[in-house]
């Protein structure tokens, strides 16, 4: 089967509906304008989290704002058909940032808008002291928290392409191999690695494929297969292809249940053109 792209064009702007008479806050923190231009919040919630509720602009569906919810509704062409590429763009570009924004090293991996810079320096702590003890021939130097990020994320790009479990970022003997090299380095929790730095890996890598089939133009062939795993789920994978390039996944569903028709097997290929923000 070889269908051919629709370029992406330049992207429409983000439907912006007026504000509701609340105020785009959360607990006084304020949202960013993802949330506010793609989803509107709902009042008087009393769930035992006292989290707020939001409700999706584009599809309605209402999701509970928490970590990375809202954000991870609106790329998913599965579960919101309706959200327009720019704000599949907008969440990716979200939970992005919020990786690199925060503070990660070890912390929880609660959802945090606009967390408060701190220096960028760490701290120099106790430097009068450390001269004068006995330095064993060693002086561990803090990292920035934008190193101690850049090393979690490498640390996850070995756990994902390893295939090993997440529970391994707190294996004991990981802890003490880095203790041995920095001693004030903490490795993320295996709740961080696979939450906030996950959801920022996964949405740089789409990013990064996005651009890559944009700048294909209508050259590229969509290529789509189907097969059964190990639980004998049905599932079908869409990838691009192009001469000469590495292929680009697009999206692999889950299509067990459903015939396996070429309507069905069509729509699972939208699906995953819409996740990459094209439209039809
Ligand atoms: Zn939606």
């Amino acid at each position: 089967m070889a269908i051919y792209f629709i370029t992406h064009g330049p992207p429409p702007p983000v439907d912006s509906k007026p504000p509701t008479s609340l105020p785009a806050t959360t607990m006084g923190r304020k949202l960013d304008p993802f949330y506010t231009n793609n989803f509107t919040r709902l009042k008087d919630v009393h769930n035992k989290s006292k989290r707020n509720m939001f409700k999706c602009n584009h599809c309605g569906t209402e999701l509970e704002h928490r970590e990375n919810r809202l954000a991870q509704h609106t790329t998913d062409a599965t579960k919101c058909e309706k959200a327009p590429p720019a704000a599949r763009t907008a969440a990716h570009t979200l939970m992005l940032q919020k990786a690199t924004t925060k503070r990660t090293a070890g912390d929880s991996s609660d959802e945090d808008e606009g967390a408060e810079d701190e220096d960028e320096q760490p701290q120099k702590k106790k430097q009068k002291k450390q001269k004068q003890a006995v330095l064993d021939g060693f002086v561990d130097h803090p990292m920035t928290k934008d190193q101690a990020k850049a090393a979690n994320v490498k640390l996850l790009r070995y756990l994902i392409h390893s295939n090993s479990a997440f529970l391994n970022a707190e294996n004991l003997f990981l802890a003490e191999f880095v203790n041995e090299l920095r001693p004030s380095f903490k490795i993320s929790s295996r709740t961080t690695m696979s939450t906030l730095l996950l959801d920022a890996e996964h949405s740089r890598v789409h990013l990064d494929a996005v651009k890559t089939l944009t700048s294909w133009g209508r050259s590229g062939t969509l290529l789509i297969d189907g097969w059964d795993d190990e639980l004998h789920r049905s599932l079908y994978g869409t990838t691009a292809g192009k001469v000469g390039e590495p292929t680009v996944v697009m999206g692999l569903q889950d299509l067990t249940g459903h015939r396996g028709s070429s309507k069905s097997i069509f729509e699972a290929a939208k699906t995953s053109a819409s996740t990459m923000g094209m439209r039809g």
